[in-house]
């Protein structure tokens, strides 16, 4: 059944290609072609922190987190408050939407639940900080951000409930899975084999939860065959979003001592802007793109340095995509028309 879903997309992708405004001008499914489609508008990320903590952090599984991970749990962007109301989602999304207000832009919001596990803690507060981004009139919907191992029957009931109790707004999750080789996962120390990713995206589908998919591109020992496995692998599955992150070596983590040791490189720019193309033209067309690079955090990051010149990377992505005549999916579709 889902088969023959892809295959209808990719049918009628080279029509809608030749459509006016298709993917907004785009070669591919960015998430600001899908929310313009779908509310008419751009929506604007505010990243948030519940004062929660990982269970590859506390001792339950680790105590060292994932190879890669900053102290901020990979929320680095989230807004900071530095009063004793830090973890109060209310105060943090009005200041999140003040900020796009004095730059004169946004008018609705994603709640982003991003640093840490936002899964991972008692289901009262859990059910607590979502309502209230849910229930700020200027969110128009939640994405969570967690670990496939975090996601027990009273978590999956709680999601189950709001999006009833929120039908005008939409519950995302994000699954931070990086690779889908278990060497890889092992070297990163992220704690749960790949079954586990399977087994909470076919519960999150039965729930109709949008499920969002980390992957990290340039792990050490990872090479172009294995990255391009791993979208592929993504393509077989009812995976409605991708995050696409250069893999980026941030100050105080072990993945930067390795590093020092030099032990592994980072892709330069030269290297990225390529790959990232054959993984676009790899991934089936209907998955929206919700990430191409990421942000390393300029005060933390230690390389590679030229990802901070976002634009820059962007605008190169794009020639390059121009010049070889790529789109998302150009790969699967040329394969099925053979
Ligand atoms: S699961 Fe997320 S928060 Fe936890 S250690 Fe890994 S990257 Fe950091």
């Amino acid at each position: 059944m889902l088969l023959k879903h892809i295959s209808n997309k990719l049918n009628t992708l080279s029509e809608m290609k030749t459509l006016p405004g298709y993917w907004y001008g785009k070669p591919y499914y960015s998430l600001d072609a899908y929310c313009k489609t779908t509310y008419h508008e751009k929506l604007y990320k505010i990243a948030l922190d519940a004062g929660l903590t990982c269970p590859n952090r506390d001792g339950r599984i680790g105590s060292r987190g994932c190879i890669f991970c900053s102290a901020g749990g990979s929320g680095d962007f989230a807004v900071a408050l530095s009063t004793a109301a830090a973890t109060d989602i209310s105060k943090q999304l009005q200041q999140g939407i003040q900020l796009f207000h004095e730059k004169k832009t946004g008018e609705h919001f994603i709640a982003y639940f991003q640093a840490y596990t936002n899964t991972y803690g008692p289901v009262s507060y859990l059910e607590q900080i979502y309502a209230q981004a849910l229930n700020t009139p200027e969110v128009a919907g939640i994405s969570i951000a967690t670990r496939p191992d975090c996601l027990d029957a009273p978590v999956l009931s709680l999601l189950s409930k709001l999006q009833h109790q929120y039908p005008d707004k939409f519950i995302w999750v994000e699954l931070g899975l990086q690779s889908i080789h278990e060497k890889t996962a092992r070297y990163i120390r992220r704690g749960y084999p790949l079954p586990v990713f399977e087994d909470a995206l076919s519960a999150l589908h039965d729930l109709s939860i949008p499920v969002i998919v980390h992957l990290i591109l340039g792990l050490p020992n990872e090479n172009r065959e294995m990255i391009l496995q791993s979208v592929s692998y993504l393509n077989s599955l009812p995976v409605w979003g991708v995050k696409l992150q250069l893999l980026h070596v941030l100050k105080g983590t072990d993945l930067a001592v390795e590093y020092s040791k030099h032990t592994f490189d980072v892709f330069t720019i030269e290297e990225y802007i390529p790959l990232l193309a054959e993984c676009i033209c790899s991934l089936r067309p209907d998955i929206v793109i919700h990430r191409l690079t990421g942000d390393g955090p300029r005060d933390l990051l230690i390389a590679p340095l030229w990802s901070l010149q976002k634009r820059n990377v962007l605008n190169q992505f794009h020639k390059y995509m121009k010049e070889t005549n790529s789109y998302q999916g150009k790969k699967i579709i040329c394969q099925n028309h053979r």
